[in-house]
């Protein structure tokens, strides 16, 4: 079985979620995140969830505000309000070759994201009807988040993992801690050397030439 991290490695959701991120800081703060801001935190791991990042970054700019208001605001701009779309509409799937319905004919696939489970499958059953993913685990499958490896570690009581392919150091991580060989997706400033990678990439789409 290949495991998935989810978003920066099926899924690229610089419009989505990190602009969910931006539009939710500015809302409260008038202040702009760069987007190199928002990379430097999740490369540094410990800001898997956005929510959380949203709300550290509010107050880094100077505002303190309640964690509850920063998650109904990053929704409002995520899922979209009153018929307005939400940013979620704006991501895009990244394998734009083939490549996993062509290695889902020789693995089994499963994906382990820091997303909640439902948000996990709506963009799914947007973008991945084709693909036989035998499991899902979202971060409210698990009661400790990435990077505990507990995902992994409750799809290999049943499933032979082979790799774990992951866009950040917490992923990294998980994969240590579960003795899992590493694929490192890599996004610019990310550095994995600690956590001896198996392979690097820069997009699932070269994933068959280490397969
Ligand atoms: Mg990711």
């Amino acid at each position: 079985m290949i495991v998935f991290d989810m978003d920066g490695v099926l899924v690229e959701v610089k419009e989505s979620y990190r602009e969910s991120i931006r539009a939710t800081v500015l809302h409260f703060t008038g202040k702009d995140v760069p987007h190199d801001l928002i990379q430097h935190y999740k490369n540094q791991g410990g800001w898997n969830n956005d929510w959380k990042l949203s709300h550290e970054l509010c107050s880094v700019y100077g505002k303190e505000v309640a964690y509850e208001t920063v998650v109904e605001t990053f929704n409002r701009y995520f899922f979209g309000v009153d018929g307005t779309p939400g940013l979620i509409e704006r991501e895009k799937w990244i394998d734009t070759t083939g490549v996993l319905k062509r290695l889902n004919q020789r693995y089994d696939f499963a994906i382990f994201t820091g997303r909640l489970n439902a948000e996990a499958q709506i963009t799914l059953r947007r973008f991945a009807g084709d693909l036989n993913i035998t499991a899902v685990i979202g971060d409210d499958n698990v009661t400790q988040s990435k990077p505990h490896p507990e995902g992994l570690l409750k799809l290999m009581e049943q499933h032979q993992v082979v790799y774990y392919l992951g866009d950040t150091v917490d992923d990294a991580k998980a994969s240590k801690a579960a003795h899992v060989p590493f694929i490192a997706i890599t996004a610019p400033g990310g550095n994995f050397a600690a956590f001896s990678p198996a392979h690097f990439l820069t997009s699932i789409n070269e994933l068959e030439t280490v397969l």
